[in-house]
């Protein structure tokens, strides 16, 4: 992603990272009582872990600085150096996080096809599993993503995820969901969190994304596996003293900002209906499930990192990623009448040049 110049677009719609923490979160920071959590003598540390655990499902979570560390720091607690981990090419975890389990840890990734929905094909995991044989590396670990981030904010089924822990499990294999928008996934689907993760060994997920906190993210799983995941964290600079501060923001975040995700649903749908008709713009409706929305653009006047360029112009920000795909994300601190202020701005951009052909 481009460093972009300092003054924000008036409409961000480039990520849901983007954020402002809420004025009662900023509030609980101000007055939010703290320790030293190396010690594990922070308690409103200890109160977002546990609520996060309680969540999820689990027996115990971790605070962790970034989902990025959180995934980390759970491959690292899996799995030992030269074993290897099944994940989709598509994955956050290959794609966009350094390759850092094989960098830091020695972790073998084993990326696999991914379906332009997210889900990795049960017997393609089924296939890529290791029979035990001296050549071989051992597999370890699977990991899933829900909601998935390239392929559009599309989101996992518990009947799907429950299908591959199985799998795994017979097979002697732990399952970790990369979960960091776990909660667009639950709210899209109107399920209970807990049923997307109940046959996971592990979940990571972001504090800071559509929940909208300032910072970090909770792995969450077993009391023996948190208490690996903890020595991981501290290996890799992720111990944090007064990080109540943070934390105070999280509970907020888990309290208050999870059912109105269902609004940034709305409006991701709503701006790809706006859009989809424009000229140039092709967008499959069926893949716009949560709060993401990726199109594809193929206009004779703008490539897409023109079009990026010129909507930034106009006060509305969303990014090119690359050949003709273009992503919006929506999130707290955009409204409906933003998106349609957006739609309009499309359309006198698209519109133009094109009319009557
Ligand atoms: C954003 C994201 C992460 C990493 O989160 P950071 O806090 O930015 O490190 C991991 N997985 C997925 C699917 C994401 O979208």
């Amino acid at each position: 992603m481009t460093i972009q110049p300092a003054t924000p677009p008036r409409i961000d719609l480039r990520s849901d990272t983007l954020t402002q923490p809420t004025p009662a979160m900023r509030e609980a920071m101000a007055n939010a009582v703290v320790g030293d959590d190396v010690f594990g003598e922070d308690p409103t540390v200890n109160e977002l872990e546990a609520m996060a655990a309680a969540i999820m499902g689990k027996e115990a979570a971790l605070f962790v600085t970034s989902g990025t560390q959180g995934n980390l720091v759970s491959l690292l607690s899996h799995c030992n150096r030269g074993d290897e981990v099944i994940l989709g090419d598509q994955s956050h975890i290959y794609f966009y996080e350094q390759g850092g389990s094989a960098a830091v840890g020695g972790i073998h990734p084993r990326p696999v096809f991914t379906l332009p929905n997210g889900a990795i094909p049960l017997e393609v995991i089924e296939a890529a599993i290791r029979p035990d044989n001296v050549h071989f590396p051992i597999t370890r670990l699977v990991c899933l993503e829900n909601t998935h981030n390239r392929a559009g904010g599309t989101f996992l089924t518990p009947e799907y995820t429950d299908a591959v822990a199985e799998l795994a499990h017979e097979r002697g294999v732990k399952l970790h969901i990369d979960g960091a928008r776990i909660f667009n996934a639950a709210v899209a689907q109107d399920v209970d969190v807990k049923e997307l993760v109940r046959g996971a060994d592990s979940v990571t997920f972001c504090l800071s994304k559509g929940l909208s906190a300032p910072v970090g993210s909770l792995v969450c799983g077993s009391q023996d596996f948190i208490r690996r995941a903890r020595r991981a964290r501290k290996v890799l600079g992720g111990g944090m003293r007064q990080a109540g501060i943070l934390a105070a923001a999280g509970i907020v975040a888990l309290n208050e900002m999870v059912e109105r995700l269902a609004d940034d649903h709305a409006n991701a749908r709503r701006l790809a209906q706006g859009i989809a008709h424009l000229p140039g713009v092709e967008v499959d409706l069926d893949s716009v499930q949560t709060n993401i929305l990726i199109f594809e653009l193929d206009h004779p006047r703008f490539t897409p990192s023109q079009f990026e360029a010129a909507l930034r112009e106009r006060g509305v920000g969303i990014l090119a990623i690359g050949g003709k795909r273009m992503r919006a994300v929506t999130h707290y601190g955009i409204e409906a009448e933003d998106i349609e202020e957006a739609i309009g701005i499309f359309a006198e951009l698209l519109d133009d040049g094109t009319k009557g052909r």
